[in-house]
This record gives C-alpha cells, sequence and structure tokens, in this order.
C-alpha cells in the first residue's frame, strides 16, 4: 500500500511544542537517521517518506495535529495527479466535466477541489506526484481508458474554452477599475448584457465603480461577468457565499441555464439545498483537510449529498467520517416557559432611504432564534440596535442587557494575533477550541488566516465573551458543510450550558434549520424599508419566510434533510394550497 507522509507546515510550531518535540521523538531519528528532520529555510520540521517507518508517534504526540501518516487504499490511489512537494498536499483523480450537465463538487476546506478545478482548467499544470510538470501525453496515459482522458484530449486539441469565478471575489474589488457596466461590456462576448444583468438583478450598481461593491454584488457582478464570455467549460468556484436565498436561486437559475449538449458546468457549493437544485451529478471530495484528497466517482445529485451526510461511499465501499450528520424531523415545539431576556418595543430607525421597523418581540433564556430575510432588509441595523452599537429614533430596549456582536464582514488586516482575541475561549475547549480545531491558529495573526479561519476564531471569540445575548451575523459565510455543522453543534451546546440565547442572521436554509429554535423574519423592499416579525415558532416563521419567497420545501426520505420543492411540481402545489409550504 502507498504510505503517505503529509506535513501541514502551516501548523507546526517548533517552539510552542518545547523545541522539534517530534525529532526528538522519532524511533528513526533516535536510531541516527534523519527521517524527521528541520527545514532550514522555514524552521519547520520535514519527513523522509522513504524513512518514515509509519509509527506515528509523532502524529500522536504533536500538540499541533502536523503530521499526517497513513497507508492508503491501493485501488484508490497509486499515483497523485498532483501534489505540492513531497511532504505537500496531494490530490488523487479529478472529477469530470460532462457536456449537457451541472456537476457539482462537495467536500471539505482544504481538501483539494479548488486544485482540482485548477488542473482541470489548465491553470495549473498537473506534475503526477513529481517535483516537475508532467508532459501531456503522460497526463493522457494516466487518464487512459477514463472519461478524462476525452476530456484532456479535448484540451489537447484545443477544443475546450473555459470560463471560470474564483472563490475569492473580494480581491476582485481590489484589483478592478471601472464602472460595473465598463467591466461586464468588456467580457461580453455572447452579448447577453442585459438579459443577464436583469437576471441577477445587477441594473441598479451598473453605474456603480467595481471598488465599491458589497460582497454580495461582487459575487454576481463576477458570476455575470463568468457567464458572458464564450465557452464550453464553465466553472463557478462557491458562487453563493455573500446572497440572499432569493438571488441564490436567481444564481441557480442562470448557472442551470448554462448546460446545453455543447457546455459542461462545474461548481464548488457549500449550500447543501443550493447545490441539490443546482446539479445533476455530484463528485464527492474525501481524504484529509492539508494532507489528501481523493474525488469519488460521480452520481446523482440526491445519492450523492445523502451519502456525504452518512459518512459513507457505496461504489467505493469507503467509509470517510465516523460520524454520520443526522437531520431529525422535530415534533412541534412545545411552547417554551423560559423567561424572556431581552424586548424590544415599537423601533423605528431611518436612514436618508431606508427605513426600519420592529414592532414587538422578546428572546428567551436557553433558545436559538434564527433571523431571515432578504439582503439590505434592515437585519444588520437591527442587530446593531439590538447591541446598542446603533441608536433607534424611537422605541425601547432593554438597556440592561450586554451583547456580544460578530459582524458580517471580518477586519482580515488586523496585526493582532489569534491568541490575544480567543483569551476568553480558553475556558471552553471542549466547546470551542478543540471542535473548532483553532489550537494551530493560536500563534498566527488575524490577517495571515484564511476567510474560513478567520470566521472561526471570530465565531468563537464572540461566544466566549461574557455578555446575556449573542448576536451572529452570517457565520457560515466560508465555511464548509461539517464546519457549518460543527459550529451548530457549538452554538446548541453553549446555549445549553448557560441558558443564554442566541441569535443568527443565515441565508444557508439547511443550517438555519438545523440550528434554530425559533425564527425572526424580516418582510418589506429591500433598500427601502424592512419590518422585523416574530420570532415565531419555527413552523410558523418558516411558513412565513417562504412564503414571501414563493417556495415549499420537503424532507428527504432517506436522510431527512430539508429540499426544495421544484415551482409547480405535485408537492409544491399542494403544500402551497394547505398553507404548509415548511414540510407538508
Ligand atoms: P479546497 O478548495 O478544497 O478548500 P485547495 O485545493 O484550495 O482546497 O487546497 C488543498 C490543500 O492544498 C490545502 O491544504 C492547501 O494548503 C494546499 N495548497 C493549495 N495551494 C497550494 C500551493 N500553491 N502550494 C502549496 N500548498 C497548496
Ligand atoms: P441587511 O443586514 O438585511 O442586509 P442592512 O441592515 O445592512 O441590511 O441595511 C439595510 C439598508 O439600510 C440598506 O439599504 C443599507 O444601504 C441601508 N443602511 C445601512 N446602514 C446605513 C447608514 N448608516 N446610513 C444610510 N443607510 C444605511
Ligand atoms: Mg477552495
Amino acid at each position: 500500500m502507498p504510505r503517505i507522509a503529509v506535513v501541514r507546515k502551516e501548523r507546526c510550531n517548533p517552539i510552542g511544542c518545547g523545541n522539534y518535540l517530534c525529532i526528538r521523538l522519532c524511533p528513526v531519528n533516535r536510531e541516527g537517521k534523519d527521517c524527521i528532520t528541520k527545514d532550514e529555510m522555514s524552521g519547520k520540521v520535514k519527513v523522509d517518506p522513504h524513512l518514515c517507518i509509519g509509527c506515528q508517534i509523532c502524529v500522536v504526540k504533536c500538540p499541533f495535529d502536523v503530521f499526517f501518516i497513513t497507508n492508503l487504499p491501493e485501488d484508490l490511489c497509486k499515483t497523485p495527479i498532483h501534489q505540492y512537494g513531497v511532504n505537500g498536499f496531494k490530490l488523487y483523480s479529478l472529477p469530470t466535466p460532462v457536456f449537457g450537465k451541472v456537476v457539482g463538487i462537495l467536500g471539505q476546506n482544504g481538501i483539494g477541489k479548488s486544485t482540482a478545478i485548477k488542473i482541470l482548467g489548465g491553470m495549473i499544470k498537473p506534475n503526477l506526484g513529481t517535483d516537475k510538470e508532467a508532459a501531456f501525453e503522460d497526463v493522457l496515459k494516466f487518464f487512459k481508458g477514463s472519461e478524462a482522458q476525452r476530456f484532456f484530449e479535448s484540451v489537447r486539441d484545443n477544443n475546450i474554452k473555459i470560463s471560470f469565478k474564483p472563490q475569492q471575489v473580494d480581491l476582485i474589488a481590489k484589483s478592478a477599475k471601472g464602472t460595473v457596466k465598463s467591466l461586464l461590456q468588456k467580457v461580453d462576448e455572447k452579448k447577453e448584457l442585459d438579459k443577464i444583468v436583469d437576471l441577477l438583478d445587477l441594473r441598479n450598481v451598473l453605474d456603480n465603480d467595481a471598488s465599491t461593491l458589497s460582497g454580495g454584488e461582487l459575487q454576481r457582478v463576477a458570476i455575470a461577468a463568468t457567464v458572458l464570455k464564450k465557452a464550453n467549460l464553465y466553472v463557478f468556484d462557491e458562487p453563493t457565499s455573500y446572497l440572499d436565498i432569493k438571488q441564490r436561486l436567481n444564481v441557480v437559475n442562470v448557472i442551470r441555464d448554462l448546460a446545453t449538449p455543447d457546455t459542461a458546468v462545474l461548481v464548488v457549493e457549500h449550500d447543501l439545498i443550493i447545490l441539490d437544485a443546482m446539479t445533476d451529478l455530484i463528485h464527492i471530495v474525501f481524504g484529509k483537510e492539508g494532507a489528501y484528497g481523493i474525488v469519488s466517482q460521480p452520481q446523482a445529485t440526491r445519492n450523492g449529498i445523502n451519502q456525504y451526510l452518512a459518512g459513507m461511499l457505496k461504489a467505493e465501499n469507503m467509509r470517510f467520517r465516523e460520524h454520520q450528520i443526522k437531520f431529525f424531523t422535530r415534533p412541534p415545539a412545545k411552547e417554551s416557559k423560559e423567561p424572556a431576556v431581552a424586548s424590544w418595543k415599537g423601533i423605528r430607525k431611518q436612514f436618508s432611504k431606508f427605513r426600519l421597523e420592529a414592532k414587538e418581540g422578546f428572546v428567551r433564556r436557553n433558545e436559538v432564534v434564527g433571523i431571515l430575510g432578504e439582503n439590505g432588509i434592515g437585519k444588520t441595523t437591527f442587530a446593531k440596535i439590538l447591541a446598542h452599537v446603533d441608536k433607534p429614533d424611537t422605541g425601547e430596549i432593554d438597556e440592561k442587557v450586554v451583547v456580544a456582536y460578530k459582524p458580517q464582514y471580518l477586519d482580515s488586516e488586523s496585526t493582532e494575533l489569534v491568541m490575544t482575541l480567543l483569551q476568553d475561549a480558553r475556558q471552553y475547549e471542549a466547546q470551542l477550541i478543540k471542535p473548532l480545531d483553532l489550537a494551530p491558529l493560536l500563534t498566527k495573526q488575524l490577517n495571515q488566516l484564511s476567510g474560513g479561519e478567520l470566521q472561526r476564531v471570530a465565531i468563537a471569540a464572540t461566544l466566549a465573551k461574557d455578555a446575556d445575548i449573542y448576536l451572529l451575523d452570517e457565520p457560515s459565510a466560508y465555511l464548509d458543510v461539517e464546519q457549518r455543522m460543527i459550529v451548530s453543534k457549538a452554538i446548541k451546546e453553549l446555549t445549553e450550558l448557560r441558558g443564554k440565547p442566541v441569535l443568527v442572521i443565515d441565508h444557508d436554509l439547511l443550517f438555519m434549520d438545523y440550528l434554530s429554535d425559533r425564527i425572526m423574519v424580516f418582510t418589506g423592499t429591500p433598500a427601502l424599508h424592512g419590518a422585523a416579525q416574530g420570532p415565531f415558532a419555527m413552523e410558523d416563521g418558516m411558513n412565513e419566510f417562504l412564503k414571501g419567497i414563493n417556495l415549499t420545501f420537503r424532507r428527504d426520505d432517506e436522510s431527512n434533510r430539508p429540499r426544495l420543492n421544484k415551482q409547480d411540481s405535485r408537492l409544491d402545489r399542494e403544500q402551497k394550497g394547505s398553507g404548509k409550504r415548511y414540510y407538508a
């Protein structure tokens, strides 16, 4: 069996472990050989895979979980398609684009999804596990007899033209110059600018300078630019971050429309309700984050998502996660008797163009309240008022309550140490530090973190504060499915432990369904006025929200996860008729 030895260098902290603990403990080193050594350049450690005997001592003893050493099943991974250096991340196999279909890619952060896409798109030249770029003929040989072979033959014959939406849309704002209109005109090879602008609701930002756009606007501009280019392979790396549910559904429609007999579409997406609605087939990427990734065979989307949640791939006969991710059809919640912790009454706030109203409501001890509503409808404004960051024009809120608040957009430029920010979180080792895998981040600066790492740090720092209420604005952004579930668990556990309520604003409906005890809904017209309703009991709140966006939900028979009904399908019509939009 092939052995791989991966060193997740970014975690290595040779001072933190008391001076190269692994080198001192390695039995091969103790015999006088150089199995684990110091990399003179970085000061971090490296492993010689030929000397390593797979004893796992470094794996177990390293306090920062730097090492990953394992024997891999031969049939799944003989040779990597690509590796980032001898001790670096390795990717085995690739997803396959299919003409006429939208193919999804589902997997944890750091498991190789972006790498796979970049190889297909020609942005990374694969090295087949060596230290130099592989010759094209060798890549073809590597995929001999598979769908991927045909794809790479088309690449060789210059028959593939790719259009790509990268993951980090924030970076576009830094480099783009000029108005949205001028940017989109430049790439409009299909002459469909007007149509796409309307489908993605970009009309009113056309004259804005690209450097002034919000995250959600940048996302939609980036999608529009990708779609307007003439290509036969369209690739979208996380196209829904920052978008509300209406906008996500618009993106679903635009992306589905792209798949014609002559075009193939690939999408990486962590919102499972959206992935389910958008794709025909999915590949699951499994392995160990930061160490190696294996791409599964394609499967029909419904089955694929269910197997992902179950942690078991049937075709490969492979369990890739010990636990299942479970959903429960919940019994109608009994009216809770817990006392109110905070309440508001008759709140009004007027900005130059936007007006917010919140009539009356309260949050109880020991509950998680989910907050749903479109972008620009006043959720953050309400949150800030509740958190005493902003003052309302009229109305009453409890002045006594202390609110801990995690904002939607996080400061990624700060040079502060993670450790400093997480001082209070040390008391929640079991609830926060361990499950959110924060130990390896402690000695880094905030500006050195990836989007998902920064999000986890910010969530933990907020939840660890001493407050009466906790308020998290869009905690799912940049997190993968498992991290979203882990964050849900942490929130629920801490709520139970302390009795203090947590309010969560988010657009991932599966996450919200999993997490919330009650639901608040914001209605109105984005950018003009918004009204806060509730909190309602789960079913009433979801019904109210789904009415506003004219959708219905069912639960999957096998996994119990929520799924969207197709517009005008039999179930959709029945549930709209009976008013039970949130599960019949
Ligand atoms: P995903 O898209 O699934 O989050 P990526 O493909 O971006 O994962 O990254 C997979 C792994 O490869 C990560 O552990 C990352 O640290 C590593 N990696 C990505 N790009 C590079 C690079 N240029 N050099 C070295 N390692 C890299
Ligand atoms: P949401 O959180 O639901 O996306 P926000 O509460 O952030 O919405 O914003 C609601 C509306 O209020 C938006 O149109 C926004 O532009 C406007 N707005 C927010 N803060 C201000 C402010 N300080 N001055 C003027 N307008 C504002
Ligand atoms: Mg990625």
